[in-house]
């Protein structure tokens, strides 16, 4: 195996010291342009290798464009702003509320949050430079950056303008811990252990009546404000013990499974006609809040799946009961602080107290005023903050939204605009698309871009202005908060503008990636639509959302024109891979053990969207292959003449090999030009490993060593080889650039393969029916080495006739145009195409149009021959262990028995010529190797003696 590690070591450094990645842009100034556009990861630390695959499928694209001319733009990012950020930070002071972070002061608290945003991107450029992924390491784009949130405020005002942004009431998901909102993007679900009870609620001008009614979050019920039925489900009126009980007929035999007791049905109704009863809260005694609460109905948000078939209802505390709410005109009640505290409103027995904490309290009241019917836990999926882990609530705040639903028909038909890859992302994208409620924007936190928002305090008032650039604000040090905090305006009404205190959803800074990295120049070149993102499946809800609403907003078009969208990277068992789960393997180790070209080869077999499922065994082959390409270069340099090989007569072997090149070169590039490189990545290493490697290797070998044209051989073994390095340059960029250095720069121009340009198909070399009757002579070959094996006879001895019987026309043409290179492969002096099987003693093989025949017995001449050939193996066996060169002379010692060494005398001449021997000597000396042929005795040394 070739020595990674000092090849990779050696082709960066060499990379560095001739700044190739600076020519290899320079070279294509001028040229079609091709954005690419980086999403940004945060920087936190060593890369999982997941990003590390991530960057590969992007440098891989990247690097394949450039070699075609583009000048591409391949600037790498960082996302620097956000809670991710914050909570690392408050970890390190061991802030553990909200207050505290103002108590410490906002300024050293956001100056903490920059170093710690920037601190990591060090080590993270040196391990994707180690990977080999060529971008602007030393000018990343930095989302903190005062140009990047200009760039982002400027949107905000297009949004402004437009009419695409507005404050407003809503119940949105909550962490308590953070105080701050979440987009539906940024929830987390996971398993979450909770109570379940069903409750009684006392109906009004009804003596002993109760609705049934079952929640998982009895804290909301401090807030309920209304009860949900369906018009057409069936209802039942059922006496229970001494007491009447109204609930969907259906939720009847399992509401009484669970309490165990029996049910008489007195009467059924429909939903419909249970609207308007007037029920009364069951807390009511502690709760001040005093409305009329009625039953309303809805026949999108009550189902039979759970529950009683009636929905407690509390509009402050859920989006569905919020959207009832509005059409019932019912107040959203929300008495939660935002510490997630009830409020006064909640009652003097709930109070300042946690609403999650409050659960225990609340059940056991129930139980004692007698409205709980049954009480147990369960485990569900629910909502978590994504940074801290907190189980979420839903309370109603005031926010600023981008109003999506007022450009949700443009983004879905610019989303018919975009090249999709793989085609079901654009599905799946429409989906999310078409139920993304307007984007919540604001967040109440400190390290972000402040909102570019100043409202008139006085209340009479409340004038907004929206700022677009620096320009109009005084001088600050920069457009932070606390800094920008300070500013304000004074209004027309005389009173005095001020800034909403909330930063930005970070997602809104990364929306802004594809024109806010770039100076006017580049926005000239380079426009505002990138030709390319890639990125994983996971920014479906994220980064394609967020950039396309922003684009739309900004330049009322789609940002991107084509994605590619890559699958997650998980272990072998599909699970995924992380530190906590101890399945981790860190790229280091994976650096170590078989280098970057092979984990990059590695990752970018895999179909671009499906997982990567890790495999050492896989990268094993992976390394393999990558040898063959050192082996073919080690072969041409000690063959290959000192002067390059400027022409050569062709033998229909080497114009095969040449077709084959041109229809690999062929698909690689469609493969590469439609951004799945995977499928170019397969077509590659096939045409290597076998059409090049095993299959015309053999036949050029024989011709180099037998004298019989090699030139032609060398010339086309050169030229495919070369050719396939610079397909293999963009996926594993290494290897192909040290083989090139160490052989090929000899006779080329170019400094490096990267400076050099990517090869394109010659259709006139394309001969597919040359290709087609290949094919046929590999298919006869196959079937006569079994042939042979059931004959007990070895490859290397010589057989007088391959008989080839056949009808078909194919066939037949196929043996005669190829005629000479299955007498190679198949070691025959002679094929003849038969129409009847040959009579004799014979071992046969099908193929698909036929059968071929092997004579069993082994003529004399022949088999003398075949001992002779194995002799010659032999002795350059030892040559090769001894490390001999071609020029070195030799002498060779055979100790045998008497039948062989007759044998070999009778060859003499010929092996030693082949092995360049002064003389073969038959006597015994010391440290002779021993070997068997045919079942007899030999024992064999050599001497160098020049
Ligand atoms: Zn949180
Ligand atoms: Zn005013």
């Amino acid at each position: 195996m070739y020595e990674h590690k000092k090849v990779e070591e050696e082709i960066l450094k060499f990379w560095k010291e001739k700044k190739i990645y600076e020519k290899a842009k320079k070279k294509n100034d001028g040229n079609p342009t091709f954005y690419f556009c980086d999403g940004p990861p945060y920087a936190t630390g060593q890369i999982h290798p997941g990003t590390g695959w991530n960057k590969i499928i992007k440098d891989a694209i990247c690097r394949y464009w450039r070699m075609v001319g583009r000048d591409v733009r391949t600037q790498p990012g960082y996302d620097t702003h956000g809670l991710p950020i914050e909570v690392k930070v408050e970890q390190e002071l061991k802030i553990k509320h909200k207050h505290e972070i103002e108590k410490y002061g906002i300024e050293k608290f956001v100056e903490k949050c920059k170093s710690f945003a920037t601190k990591y991107i060090d080590v993270m450029e040196k391990q994707f430079e180690r990977l080999g992924i060529w971008m602007d390491w030393d000018n990343p784009y930095i989302t903190y950056h005062d140009n990047y949130i200009e760039s982002s405020w400027f949107t905000l005002k297009m949004a402004w303008d437009k009419g695409l942004m507005h404050e407003g009431i809503y119940v949105l998901p909550y962490c308590y811990r953070c105080e701050t909102t979440m987009a539906n993007y940024e929830l987390e679900y996971d398993e979450e252990t909770d109570p379940s009870i069903f409750v009684k609620f006392k109906l009004l001008g009804k003596e002993n009546e109760f609705l049934v009614i079952w929640t998982t979050t009895p804290w909301t019920l401090i807030a309920n404000m209304a009860v949900m039925a369906h018009p057409t489900f069936p209802y039942v009126k059922v006496k229970v013990d001494d007491e009447v009980w109204y609930l969907a007929k259906e939720r009847l035999e399992y509401v009484m499974g669970l309490i165990g007791k029996s049910a008489t049905i007195l009467e059924e109704i429909p939903g419909r006609k249970i609207a308007g009863w007037e029920y009364e809260h069951p807390l009511q005694e502690h709760i001040p809040k005093k409305v009329s609460r009625k039953v309303v109905l809805s026949d999108e948000f009550v189902t039979l799946e759970e529950g009683s078939g009636f929905v407690h209802t509390a509009p402050g505390h859920g989006l569905e009961d919020f959207i009832i709410g509005k059409r019932y005109e019912i107040e959203a009640f929300c008495p939660v602080d935002s510490a997630g505290r009830y409020t006064k409103e909640a009652g003097r027995m709930f109070e300042g107290k946690n609403v999650r904490e409050a659960n225990p309290e609340i059940i056991e009241l129930l139980k004692n005023n007698g409205s709980l019917i049954y009480d147990e836990r369960i485990k569900h999926r629910y909502p978590h903050c994504w940074r801290c882990k907190t189980p979420l609530i839903f309370i109603t705040t005031k926010q600023w939204f981008i109003t999506i639903s007022k450009i949700k028909e443009r983004m879905l038909s610019e989303i018919e605009k975009i090249e999709w890859h793989p085609d079901f992302a654009r599905d799946r994208f429409k989906e999310f698309v078409s139920n993304a409620p307007d984007w919540c924007i604001s967040r109440q936190r400190y390290w972000g871009i402040p909102l570019p928002i100043w409202i008139c305090e006085r209340k009479e008032c409340r004038k907004i202005k929206v700022i677009s650039s620096r320009d109009e604000i005084p001088n600050v040090k920069e457009l932070h908060r606390p800094y920008i905090d300070e500013i304000t305006f004074s209004c027309e009404c005389g009173g005095v503008m001020r800034r909403v205190p909330d930063v930005l959803d970070v997602w809104f800074d990364s929306g802004n990636a594809i024109w806010a990295p770039l100076d006017e120049e580049e926005k000239k070149k380079f426009g505002d639509v990138a030709d390319l993102i890639v990125e994983g499946q996971d920014q479906i809800r994220g980064w394609f959302y967020s950039l396309l609403g922003s684009g739309l907003v900004r330049y009322d078009k789609a940002p991107y024109k084509r994605l590619l969208m890559h699958g997650f990277f998980v272990d072998e068992h599909g699970e995924k891979m992380s530190k906590s789960l101890g399945n981790f393997v860190p790229l280091e180790e994976i650096i170590e053990k078989y280098g970057a070209d092979t984990f990059r080869m590695w990752g970018l077999s895999n179909t671009i969207w499906d997982e990567l499922k890790f495999s050492w065994e896989e990268m094993k082959i992976c390394s393999a292959d990558l040898n063959i390409a050192l082996n073919l270069t080690v072969f041409l340099e000690r063959f290959y003449p000192k002067k390059k090989i400027k022409e050569a007569k062709l033998e229909e072997e080497d114009k095969w090999m040449l077709s084959r090149l041109n229809n690999v070169i062929k698909e690689y590039r469609k493969a590469f030009e439609s951004s799945e490189p995977n499928r170019g990545v397969k077509i590659l290493r096939t045409f290597i490993t076998e059409d090049l490697s095993r299959f015309y290797m053999k036949i050029a070998k024989d011709r180099i060593t037998k004298e019989d044209n090699p030139d032609g051989a060398l010339w086309t073994v050169y030229n495919v080889l070369l050719n396939s390095l610079s397909m293999l340059a963009p996926i594993s960029p290494f290897i192909s650039e040290y083989l090139y250095r160490r052989f090929f720069s000899k006779y080329e121009d170019a400094e490096s393969i990267f400076l050099m340009e990517m090869v394109k198909e010659r259709e006139e070399e394309i001969n597919n029916m040359a290709e087609k009757q290949m094919e046929i002579v590999r298919e006869i070959v196959s079937a006569a080495l079994l042939a042979r094996q059931s004959a007990g006879i070895k490859t290397r001895w010589p057989i007088r006739i391959l008989y080839v019987e056949s009808k078909s026309h194919e066939t037949i043409d196929a043996t005669t145009a190829f005629e000479k290179v299955l007498r190679t492969l198949t070691n025959a002096k002679e094929v003849k195409v038969v129409e009847e099987p040959p009579s004799g003693n014979f071992c046969s093989c099908d193929f698909s149009n036929g059968r071929v025949y092997v004579d069993k017995k082994i003529d004399e001449e022949l088999y003398e021959e075949g001992i002779a050939n194995e002799i010659k193996r032999r002795v350059q066996n030892l040559r090769k262990i001894e490390n001999l060169i071609e020029r070195n002379v030799i002498i060779v010692y055979i100790d045998t028995e008497t039948e062989i060494e007759a044998i070999i005398k009778r060859h003499m001449d010929k092996i030693e010529d082949a092995v360049n021997a002064k003389k073969i000597e038959f006597k015994k000396i010391d440290r002779m190797k021993e070997d068997i042929i045919d079942g007899r005795e030999i024992r064999i040394a050599i001497q160098k003696v020049k």
